[in-house]
């Protein structure tokens, strides 16, 4: 059900020969990220055109993945393509929307009544349009990705950031926005800055309280929170093989945490376990028939510095555990020093609450060492001394777990079980405590620990340790223990010791579930409908936007001239607006409002030259649309920098701003704002940004020869009768011409589709 054996036997076939070639060409040994980039290339390019860090490069994954939050959109633009199918196997995952509040059960019910119409349009797009769908409670994206459909030497795309946890079994995963999902799904290459490569040799061997979290833990402090960016972290060495391959996605999951592109692990024994325990043994065998290509070149492990821009070596057999925090995943301690430092910084001491679980800890290996660790309380009388909570990261985890006996040490040791969901990880927590405001902690086996991220609480402070710590720390109850030297004091009035935790890699008896969750396509997708009711105020179906009118276009209205900084937080902010991600009317009701005026240092505030009145910026896009007058948006340096959010490009166009004018862009959202038929220019003199006043009117010539490589005219017509003429630049390429003409990159696609059906 769950795998596509034949698309990975084809991409096992090409591999070798894709290889091959690539290593020919470069005259040199290649690293195993090199060689899976090679063989997905969306077109032949000489090499020359792959120097790190600065060219970008056409990819064709082989898989995308979508959780819930982020596939309403992402669906909704992919059905603007008119396609009849997806163009590759692409699943969604019910995981963010579920609240944790009393348990697996109730919350799964109230999760089902709150988000019903989402989870139904969901399920009837994948059943229509060919996609998988796993429903609520089957479990966290990225475990039930890695259980199923994660394979060696692969490609994957995955609108999560954490979508770089198959990098476990050999993949290269990355998280993207959900226009690039829409994209490869429709059919479309998909653009990555050819990354920069960092390699971490593991020498020497875990053991006793170490964990494979710790190993991400150090790197996170010897790499900070910025350390990765545009690299891929490639692990090797002996001390890497000996890692089970959750272990090993546990690592990559975490280089989110330094802003890695993605992580990933060579093929090896562990791996093929993996993946004859979940039912995989024909891909085993497969990819155990091409393994020198599933690793990198030997020649790259003898001698790393010369391959990689940047070399790590870490000693598992010296690596103490890590408690990481607060507030930053990169503030790394080795439990040796945590109690120092949770004292002299004045953390609070006492722990609240203890959580593990996610995506990034939920394995059976991690159960298991955690539950040894659990069931010393029953054996030397201890108590949990905090609230302590478990989410597993999907329906086989915890069916296994149950069946196998594990879960019932949580229940004695007095832990709740919540729903296979995300929960407290992405502050979908109903959480229990007196007053919000005050100083807290708490600790998780989660990966991040920004401010409020779980429970909202700006004075929570949270730490991040691997599940067995965390165990040990609902133990203890409170932040100065350290397990390997400290006693607790039992219900007898002992002083007892911790044992190290044990645990199982793979489950003993294999794995085993009554129902997994999913869902198949439909076979026969012409009766589905998808289900969206037009008085949904959480989803609406899109409408194509309107082709170039085919003239210069004239009499914009400013609508804001933004100063400093706009990030796509600042054009489309997060929080409470996140409900609305799917219904793009009502979300393009916080377009901008985060953005500073330029004429009166507010935000929200702009005037409508129309009435002159000042009114937030949403409103008055919507009094110019109605009058069927376009605007246009003028922004300072690096414009439309953050998250790849596509609708922050979405509600501009939507609301009718014909162009964004500024002094430079953020790649990602120059490239977004272009798909969505925008014009994005940026200034050829950075001074003319001074020449805008908050009444002109103003016109964008020369769009009769748009060009690659050409400029065009802004003229500016100032309330004195003055008028002004700036040459503004672009970086439109042919095809990118073609979709502003055409409206939308998916207009295009779309024109094509039913050119096909008609032929
Ligand atoms: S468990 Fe946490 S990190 Fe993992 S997908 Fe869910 S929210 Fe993201």
């Amino acid at each position: 059900m769950a795998f596509d054996i034949e698309m990975i036997r084809k991409v096992y076939e090409e591999l070798p020969g894709k290889i091959e070639a690539a290593r020919k060409e470069a005259g040199r040994p290649l690293t195993l990220a090199e060689k899976i980039l090679f063989a997905h290339l969306h077109t032949d390019m000489p090499l020359k055109n792959f120097e790190r860090g600065t060219h970008y490069v056409d990819f064709a994954p082989d898989r995308v993945a979508m959780q819930d939050a982020t596939a309403q959109m992402a669906l909704l633009q992919f059905m603007q393509a008119g396609r009849p199918q997806v163009a590759v196997p692409s699943t969604v995952h019910c995981d963010h929307l579920i609240q944790a509040k009393t348990g697996a059960a109730e919350d799964l019910v109230a999760a089902m009544n709150t988000n019903k119409e989402v989870y139904d349009f969901l399920a009837s797009v994948c059943n229509k349009y060919g996609l998988g769908f796993w429903k609520p409670g089957a479990g966290i994206i990225h475990q039930v990705v890695l259980e199923n459909y994660a394979f060696p030497g692969g490609m994957m795309i995955g609108t999560d950031s954490h979508t770089p946890n198959a990098g476990g079994l050999g993949m290269i995963a990355i998280g993207v926005g959900g226009a690039d999902a829409s994209d490869v799904m429709a059919g479309l290459a998909w653009e990555l800055k050819w990354p920069k490569l960092i390699g971490i040799k593991l020498t020497g061997k875990l053991s006793g309280w170490t964990a494979p979290k710790d190993i991400i833990l150090k790197v996170a402090g010897i790499l900070t929170v910025k350390g990765g960016t545009g690299a891929i972290v490639e692990y090797f060495g002996e001390g890497a093989d000996a890692i089970s391959a959750t272990g090993k996605a546990t690592i990559c999951n975490m280089g989110a945490e330094i802003g890695a592109t993605c992580s990933i692990f060579a093929y090896d024994e562990k791996m093929s376990n993996y993946l004859k325990v979940t039912d995989r043994a024909d891909i085993a065998d497969l990819a155990n028939g091409i393994i020198e290509h599933l690793r990198p070149d030997p020649e790259v492990a003898a001698a790393p510095e010369k391959y990689y821009n940047e070399v790590i070596e870490i000693n598992l057999s010296e690596l103490e555990p890590h408690i990481n925090g607060p507030y930053t995943p990169d503030l790394a301690w080795p439990i040796s020093r945590f109690a120092e430092a949770v004292r002299s910084n004045n953390w609070p001491e006492k722990l609240e609450v203890a959580l593990i679980g996610s995506c990034t800890n939920s394995s059976y290996e991690d159960i298991s060492r955690s539950v040894s660790v659990a069931r010393q309380a029953v054996d030397k009388h201890l108590k949990v001394q905090s609230e302590f909570t478990i989410s597993p990261g999907s329906e086989l985890v915890r069916y296994t777990v149950e069946k196998d006996g594990l879960l019932q040490a949580y229940d004695t040791m007095g832990g709740i079980v919540m729903a296979n969901a995300c929960g407290p990880c992405i502050g979908q927590w109903a959480r229990h405590i007196d007053d919000p405001t005050r100083k807290n902690s708490i600790i998780t086996s989660f990966n991040r620990n920004f401010a409020k991220r779980n429970d909202s609480f700006p004075g929570t402070h949270a730490f991040v340790a691997s599940p067995e710590i965390v165990t040990a720390f609902a133990l203890a109850g409170d932040l100065t223990f350290n397990p390997l030297k400290d006693t607790l004091l039992n219900e007898d009035g002992e002083q007892v010791m911790l044992d190290e935790p044990t645990g199982f890699e793979l489950p003993p008896q294999g794995f085993s579930v009554e129902d997994a969750g999913y869902q198949a396509p439909a076979e026969d997708p012409s009766s589905v409908e998808v289900l969206v009711s037009p008085e949904s105020q959480r989803l609406q179906l899109l409408a194509p936007f309107a082709p170039w009118e085919g003239t210069d276009i004239k009499g914009l209205r400013l609508l804001i001239k933004v100063r400093g900084k706009c990030t796509t937080d600042h054009i489309s902010m997060a929080g409470p607006w996140l409900k609305f991600r799917g219904h793009l009317d009502n979300i393009s009701n916080n377009m901008l409002i985060g953005a500073l005026n330029f004429f009166n240092d507010s935000t929200d505030k702009v005037k409508n030259q129309l009435t002159g009145e000042y009114g937030p910026v949403p409103a008055t896009a919507r009094a110019y649309k109605a009058a069927g007058i376009g605007s246009i948006v003028v922004g300072d340096e690096n414009y439309g920098e953050g998250s790849s959010r596509e609708h922050a490009a979405m509600e501009p166009r939507y609301l009718g701003v014909r162009a964004i004018l500024v002094k430079s862009f953020a790649r990602i959202h120059e490239t977004n704002l272009k798909k969505q038929g925008m014009l994005a220019l940026t200034f050829a003199n950075k001074e003319d940004y001074d020449k805008f006043l908050e009444d002109d009117v103003i016109d964008i010539e020369g769009l009769n020869h748009f060009e690659p490589g050409t400029s065009l005219t802004v003229v500016l017509h100032h309330t004195d009768g003055t008028s002004e003429s700036i040459s503004v630049n672009h970086t439109y390429n042919d095809q990118q011409i073609k979709w502003f003409k055409a409206g939308a990159a998916l207009n295009i696609i779309r024109q094509n589709a039913l050119a096909k059906q008609q032929q």
